[in-house]
């Protein structure tokens, strides 16, 4: 079996780390990832400037880009063919609405894409030392993780609870909840007095959703979601005909 490993915290983050040990159980793993960390770049591909690899040690590649990048290249210039894509493990969750700001998750879903079953893995903590606690287990539910991805044949993204939760409670299928940060902007003064801005957030509101990833994770389970990229809203399609045709025809040729 052959893995193609990215994340998006950075190659040296310890979290890619602990996930190609853990595949390395499983067959040959081959790491591309970005240099630097991209949390939050969601599918951002890089299109006006370019891209360079570097094989940092066997097997192991940097790239000055996106995970969407480093899939893409690892796929269609290192030539690379896995048999899966693996993403993570990420320090914090990609619950709910996460998932459409998440690099992590975006890297799975560029695999699956381009037709190799992927999987984001997150660790609902922001400690990213807590990552290795969880190694033995994740080594254990892995091959599951795998078979699902293939059953289900896209990008399957999950997600560990924090190690506060105690042990898993066991793994369940979910679909995507909500999650809501606060609208927090932090305002400070750079050196030369001109404002900047950054973005937090640190609260976050959960509805609750049965059946959803954000309440799995917070009731101790090992939440995985099947994602599809095809973002049409249901049921709007009917609505907007009928709201269209309300409207009777728009154009005339005369
Ligand atoms: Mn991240």
């Amino acid at each position: 079996m052959r893995f193609l490993i990215t994340n998006d915290d950075g190659i040296h983050a310890p979290g890619i780390e602990v996930l190609a040990r853990i595949a390395s159980h499983y067959g040959e793993v081959r790491v591309v990832a970005p240099d630097t960390e991209r949390s939050g770049v969601s599918h951002a591909i890089t299109l006006f400037k370019p891209l360079r690899l570097r094989e940092i040690r066997p097997g192991w590649t940097v790239c000055d880009g996106t995970p969407t990048d480093c899939v893409y290249l690892a796929l269609h210039q290192l030539d690379l063919k896995p048999d899966f894509v693996l993403s993570g493990i990420n320090p914090g969750p990609n619950l709910g609405h996460d998932v459409l700001y998440s690099g992590t998750v975006a890297g799975a879903l560029e695999g699956a894409h381009w037709g190799v079953p992927s999987v984001a893995i997150s660790h609902c903590s922001g400690d990213e030392n807590e990552i290795i606690l969880f190694e033995q287990q994740l080594t254990s539910l892995l091959p599951r993780l795998l078979d699902v991805a293939k059953k289900v044949g896209g990008a399957v993204n999950v997600n560990l609870p924090a190690h506060n939760k105690g042990p898993w409670k066991g793994i369940v299928a979910t679909r995507m909840g909500q999650r809501f940060y606060s609208n927090e902007v932090i305002t400070r003064n750079d050196p030369r007095g001109r404002h900047y801005y950054w973005i937090g957030g640190a609260s976050v509101h959960m509805p609750d959703i049965e059946g959803s990833d954000c309440n799995a994770v917070r009731d101790g389970f090992v939440s995985i979601t099947a994602l599809g990229d095809d973002l049409t809203r249901p049921g709007a399609l009917d609505t907007m005909t009928a709201q269209l045709s309300s409207h009777g025809p728009e154009f005339s040729n005369t």
